[in-house]
């Protein structure tokens, strides 16, 4: 029912493509992160924050329509409907269902509740094509609780000593996630234009987040030395961010689960928190799906549906051209780090 073809994954019944990275007919886009929203196509469907968001970021002329969770949409008598990611705000997986059978494309997920994304919705299906950026067993997430209680004391220390704390976190769903989980009580919370940006989008959709000032040239110096600064890693090594000094770094990603990452990426302080599913949620996921096959892309694709198959499950890989969490950073233009997109096997 759903193919993989050069353009992206394909449902030859409807004409419709999901996520599909050259131009086509009609696409519907899981969500708004760069890798997933691409644009050259006649005409989109995506959730409504993920509409926002893609307007706000590819342009007001795209064709978009609507349509929210649950709501199905019938195309050539195939029967989609989005449902819940839980990967950043208005992410969806996408059901697709043709004469009783029943196709499920999760697009990015994750099973971790972060305070401002739609909790995940597990949906039954006869076939799975599940991400797997983080599928390998060496990545298992802290409780979010934990991860902040480290940031706020890295935070806390450093403004007790008049050093300016600034994070690097990818602008759309990482960024508005730290700000929310943070204890405001340190101090204020700065955030870069392309943060700015997509805090603003997001509150017009009615996301509500905790107070934020956007750095101008205008900003006094004084103002850094307790604040949190949320930028991409990109601003990092730039003159903007001259200014701030002295300062301490940090990257919030699944990527900080891995030393040697954190030392290519020049940075401080690695915070392991992630918009993705760890082994165990894929794994969990994968059950409840109640899948009989399971298709593997976006990440270490071979070695998980290798696990997979080892325990008795029919699984494939298949290859696309999402570059996860991470790459997607390095879209933004962040430093000067090779390309995590599919590490090599860790020794660990
Ligand atoms: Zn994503
Ligand atoms: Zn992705």
């Amino acid at each position: 029912m759903l193919t993989f073809t050069p353009k992206g994954i394909y449902c030859p019944y409807a004409d419709v493509y999901i996520d599909p990275w050259r131009g086509v007919d009609r696409a519907i886009v899981t969500h708004a992160h760069s890798d997933h929203a691409r644009g050259g196509s006649r005409q989109y469907l995506a959730t409504p924050v993920t509409k926002a968001l893609m307007h706000a970021r590819m342009g007001i002329d795209l064709n978009i329509e609507a349509v929210g969770y649950g709501e199905p949409i019938t195309i050539n008598g195939v029967r989609f409907s989005l449902h819940p990611a839980g990967h950043i705000p208005g992410s969806a997986q996408v059901h697709v269902e043709h004469k009783g059978e029943v196709w499920v494309a999760t697009g990015d997920y994750k099973r971790q509740e972060d305070g401002i994304s739609t909790p995940f919705e597990p949906v039954r299906c006869h076939t799975l094509i599940t991400e797997c950026t983080f599928g390998l067993p060496i990545y298992r997430w802290k409780e979010p609780r934990e991860v902040f209680a480290e940031l706020n004391a890295w935070w806390r220390g450093n403004a007790a000593n008049g050093i300016c704390s600034v994070i690097s976190a990818y602008s759309l769903g990482k960024a508005q996630r730290v700000m929310t989980g943070v204890d405001r009580s340190i101090g204020p919370i700065l955030v870069h234009g392309a943060v700015a940006n997509m805090n603003t989008v997001l509150q017009e959709c009615g996301l509500e987040l905790p107070r934020w000032e956007h750095i101008t040239k205008d900003t006094p110096k004084e103002r850094f030395r307790n604040a949190l600064v949320i930028t991409p890693g990109s601003a990092l090594d730039t003159t903007w961010a001259n200014r701030m000094k002295p300062f301490s770094s940090a990257m919030a990603s699944g990527w900080m689960q891995l030393r040697g990452w954190r030392r290519r990426a020049n940075i401080e302080k690695g915070f392991v928190l992630s918009d993705h599913a760890d082994w165990d949620g894929l794994l969990h996921t994968v059950r409840e799906s109640g899948a009989e096959r399971v298709i593997a892309t976006h990440g270490y694709t071979d070695l998980f549906s290798q696990y997979l198959r080892s325990v008795g499950s029919d699984a494939a890989a298949e290859t696309t051209e999402f570059v996860g969490e991470a790459g997607a950073d390095l879209q933004e233009g962040t430093r000067s780090v090779d390309p995590p997109g599919r590490p090599a096997t860790p020794a660990e």
